[in-house]
């Protein structure tokens, strides 16, 4: 038996973030503390993205205030799928109380997010000089000529020893995949496009994968650990993206990435240094090591 305790927070984006999905002006989560009879306290964290399916921010909170400061092992380890981030949170705060290492990536295995729009074509040169060679830039937010002008510009501005990764959010067409894909398909810097259709066009996310030479990413396909099996077993070759702090239980997540063959890449919600610990600790384990950790994203706040 744990004594359980938690606090909300709000952090807001110095800058709103611009994707596909709308503007993000504030990440609201949920730190939970885990304290067993010696004293010892675990830490996780919920950091709720309701528009990806997980459970919204409310309900996290409304789960969190009937917990009645008393949770054991087998409540948590049977918490329902419809609370995947309290699961993650649940999860990682018991794994906290016996956590030895602190994982701390180096800048050059981060991927570091680029502001939307034409501002990126300006943001890259600092964080290179620290020694970020894996940067990300959200796409299907302005028209698609403006946007493939910028995107080539950056591509010819990154040093060669770059990669970049595009993420729309499922904001694309057939039509406009297409465009990109021919445009910049020769390009191999570009190290991936992320889920350009919505998942609902699965069959046609499959055959586009098969069609260009730039690997397609899994995202919003995938944001739970049912869906990452289901786009598995359905016969995605390509990469998948993994939010952990939304997938659900990191144990039954890594039981199945252990015991499959998966080209996985591991990206943030915008958790503050807990939940991205602990989503730190399962990558070690299970991300592919040629791939960045999506997780460069500090300075996009003030403080975390
Ligand atoms: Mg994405």
């Amino acid at each position: 038996m744990y004594t359980f305790s938690f606090y909300p927070y709000q952090y807001p984006f110095k800058t709103p973030l611009q994707t596909h999905h709308g503007t993000w002006e504030q990440r609201e989560g949920i730190i939970v503390n885990l304290t067993d009879t010696t004293g010892n306290t675990g830490k996780g964290e919920i950091a709720p993205l309701p528009w990806f399916g997980s459970e919204s921010f409310s309900t996290a909170l409304g789960f969190c205030q009937q917990l009645d400061n008393k949770i054991t092992p087998e409540t948590i380890y049977n918490l329902p799928d419809s609370l995947p981030a309290c699961q993650f949170a649940l999860e990682s705060a018991l794994a906290d109380l016996t956590a030895t290492s602190s994982p701390s990536p180096t800048p050059s295995q981060l991927s570091h997010l680029l502001p939307t729009g034409e501002t990126c074509l300006h943001h890259w040169q600092t964080p290179y000089q620290q020694g970020i060679r894996t940067f990300k830039v959200k796409i299907a937010v302005s028209p698609l000529r403006q946007e493939l002008s910028i995107i080539q510009q950056l591509l010819n501005l990154l040093p060669p020893d770059c990669k970049l990764r595009l993420d729309a959010n499922g904001g694309l067409t057939l039509d406009t995949a297409q465009q990109w894909l021919q445009r910049l398909d020769h390009y191999s810097k570009l190290e991936f496009l992320e889920q350009p259709l919505p998942p609902q066009d699965w069959t046609t996310l499959c055959q586009l994968s098969q069609t260009y030479q730039t690997p397609l990413a899994l995202d919003e396909s995938v944001a739970t650990l049912s869906q990452l099996q289901a786009c598995y077993h359905g016969g995605w070759t390509g990469i998948f993206v993994i939010k952990a702090a939304i997938a659900g239980s990191p144990q039954k997540l890594k039981q199945f990435c252990q015991t499959h063959s998966l080209d996985l890449v591991f990206s943030s919600v915008f958790e503050t240094p807990i939940g991205m610990q602990a989503a730190f600790r399962l990558a070690q384990d299970l991300a592919s090591p040629h791939r960045a950790l999506g997780y460069g994203i500090s300075h996009w706040f003030n403080s975390l």
